[in-house]
């Protein structure tokens, strides 16, 4: 085959029976699980063939890419009933219980398996040494959190991954841009294009069934940290709301796109704050010095505006509320008191004892986000002497951290869910052959990195039998290849014909850089869809000028260039960036009340409206029209 080159790419097409997208914990979970399945396939006859495609290299790709140190979701002594009680009162009443059940039952195998790989899990003291399948009791931070030394957890995960799918059928720094329906049934997919981020060459595959695990959006909103701190993020960077767009322009139902996660997090390093609240039993102040929360968290039991959400334990978006009022009353900024954590825990310790503890707050940074240990080597901060400032960040979209926005899918049959919210295959969209797991499903999060490994490996067994049932079924794509190199590759071609009419390559009539484009689409977020700028809030007429300036951008994106590969793989993650954005404007646009008041505030109609709005918020895109067709679903409980 010849070799392609940059304006003239070589074309590689196969097919599978199984694509994997994404590289993930969800992707991994999948990779790892799907291997027993398609065994016990092939003593019936069938020979599956799996593959795996990541945008990254599998090692340090997703949000774990840093490393973590705590898995936030194994339920161990708990119930998986109390952990539906959990997840839906942090998430403001309405979850797919099924599906929250579903992932509570199953999370600890997939916790248990990763010990067993190698990942150090902490044990109270005693029982040092023992697994937790033996019977080990784990160090706790939370009800459901516990402690791990976790900064190679993504290394050990894909590795087993790896092992069990075999190199061979992995392929690295492929980004996937669009999926491609069947010629024969729109509501099919039937395959995947997109291309390598190393080489001059398009990748098409055709397939029965694919997972799609891209992770959640990030970067939609313009962030924090401009200038000198630009391209750092809380969630990962690299995570561009691929599973959102490309289910959408595949025509999947897509389910509670409103939701959003606003993380208070350490200022300027967005390092974590779970250890420091549960672990070391911090508080936060104002600026004043004052205990805000205790002086006047009462703020949300105001029944008129939250409902009998502020009553009990406060979900997160609540606690945010009550921290994002004392901002903007003027009594910023917001302090962690690490001191008097640390000085309280320290009382009886050994001078040996109290210097681990402090080993132990710097690596918590060092586990999953190394840059705040730079803020604090920087601006000389030692944790015992200083403290330091707290920040709500910018929104992100997701489906598996503290949020629960992403697409609908298939539940379990088992649990005395309604009908409608089970056809046929687990995981599976309302796409025919098109599953999802981890970020990509919506109604259902706080699954964090253990409950995206379990749903993967859920998906995948319902993929393997999907496979099975449509054995005889051949795909055939309802676009041609030529259209999708063309396509592809068309910012590519806008640059190469356009390059000389300027002799400033930045600046050209006839092109917008990847970058630039990316700022507006961050500017029109955070100034009309309740970003930063306007502290969190909208109303209609706001997010009325955010849908024509959305529809405008999309139009100038067809414009984008690319000057090199890295450049079209920027190029391809804002379209899916402002397909998302797109999605989560009219999701909220619809969705007449604040649901999440912390995370995002309708001022129009702000206050909680369990009477019209208890219930999910579903949406379709049509491809072809552009337009999207959006509708209330109820919401039905399952565990008392
Ligand atoms: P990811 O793991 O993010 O995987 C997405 C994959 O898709 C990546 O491999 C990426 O390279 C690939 N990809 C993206 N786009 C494309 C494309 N177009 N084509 C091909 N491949 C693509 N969990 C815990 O349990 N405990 C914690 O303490 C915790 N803290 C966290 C702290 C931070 C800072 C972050 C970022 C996450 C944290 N999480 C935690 C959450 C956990 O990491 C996620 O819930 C989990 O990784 C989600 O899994 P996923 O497979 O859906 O997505």
């Amino acid at each position: 085959m010849a070799e392609g080159t940059f304006g003239n790419p070589q074309v590689v097409e196969e097919e599978v029976d199984i694509l994997i997208i994404g590289g993930g914990m969800a992707a991994c979970g999948a990779a790892y699980e799907i291997g027993r399945w398609t065994e016990a396939a092939k003593a019936k006859g069938h020979n599956i063939k799996v593959k795996l495609v990541d945008k990254a290299a599998l090692d340090r790709s997703g949000a774990v890419a840093q490393g973590l140190s705590a898995i936030n979701t194994y339920c161990g002594e708990n119930d998986p009933a109390d952990y539906v009680r959990y997840v839906r009162n942090d998430l403001m009443g309405i979850i797919r219980e099924d599906l929250v059940y579903d992932v509570g039952r199953h999370v600890d195998d997939s916790v248990h398996h990763f010990e067993e790989w190698g990942l150090p899990v902490w044990k109270q003291p005693g029982d040092e040494g023992k697994p937790l399948t033996a019977g080990g009791k784990p160090v706790r931070s939370g009800k459901w959190q516990i402690m791990i030394n976790g900064e190679s957890y993504k290394w050990i995960v894909a590795e087993a991954a790896k092992k069990a799918l075999g190199m061979e059928n992995i392929q690295e720094r492929i980004f996937i841009v669009r999926l491609v329906n069947d010629k024969n049934d729109p509501n099919r997919v039937a395959g995947a294009a997109g291309f390598s981020v190393r080489e001059n060459k398009l990748f098409i595959y055709k397939f029965k069934a694919c997972l799609l695990v891209c992770g959640g959006a990030v970067n939609v909103f313009r962030p924090r940290s401009v200038g000198e701190g630009t391209g750092r993020a809380w969630y990962p960077v690299w995570n561009a709301g691929s599973t959102y767009s490309m289910a959408a322009e595949a025509g999947a139902e897509l389910t509670m796109m409103e939701n959003r996660f606003v993380p208070a997090r350490f200022k300027d390093g967005y390092g974590p704050v779970g250890a420091w609240f549960l672990l070391f039993k911090a508080k936060v102040m104002n600026g004043a010095g004052e205990d805000y929360n205790a002086l006047r968290g009462s703020i949300i039991k105001d029944e008129k505006r939250f409902g009998k959400y502020g009553m009990g334990i406060p979900g997160t978006c609540l606690r945010n509320h009550i921290m994002l009022q004392e901002m903007r009353d003027g009594r910023g900024p917001i302090m962690m008191d690490t001191p008097t954590a640390l000085a309280n825990l320290a009382k009886n310790m050994t001078p040996k004892e109290v210097q681990h503890l402090l080993a132990e707050a710097w690596e918590d940074f060092l586990d999953m986000t190394i840059g705040q240990c730079g803020i604090w080597a920087g601006e000389n901060i030692e944790p015992d002497k200083k403290p330091s400032e707290i920040m709500p960040t910018e929104p992100y979209l997701l489906g598996s951290h503290s949020g629960c926005a992403g697409i609908w899918v298939s539940g379990p049959t088992d649990v005395g869910a309604p009908k409608e919210w089970s056809w046929g295959y687990r995981s599976m969209t309302t796409v025919k052959g098109l599953f999802t797991a981890g970020d990509g499903v919506g109604a259902s999060g706080h699954k964090f990195s253990s409950g995206s490994h379990a749903e993967g490996r859920i998906a995948a067994k319902a993929m393997v039998k999907f496979v099975m049932d449509n054995k005889d079924w051949k795909p055939e794509m309802g676009r041609t290849v030529q259209e999708l190199v063309e396509e592809i590759y068309r910012p590519v071609k806008t640059y190469l014909e356009h390059k000389d009419y300027t002799t400033a390559i930045d600046i050209n009539p006839h092109y917008i850089t990847p970058k630039m484009l990316q700022f507006r689409l961050q500017k029109i977020m955070d100034e009309y869809c309740a970003g930063v700028a306007t502290y969190y809030q909208t109303n209609a007429k706001l997010l009325e000028i955010c849908e024509a300036k959305l529809e405008m951008l999309k139009e100038d994106s067809l414009k984008m260039r690319a000057k090199d590969l890295h450049e079209l793989l920027r190029a391809w993650e804002n379209y899916h960036r402002i397909l998302t954005a797109e999605a989560h404007m009219k999701h909220i646009q619809f969705r007449e009340e604040t649901r999440y008041p912390g995370f995002y505030y309708r001022a129009d109609f702000n206050f909680i409206d369990d009477e019209n709005w208890k219930c999910f918020v579903n949406s379709k895109y049509d491809r072809n029209t552009h337009k999207w067709e959006i509708k209330k679903v109820p919401y039905v409980q399952l565990v008392k």
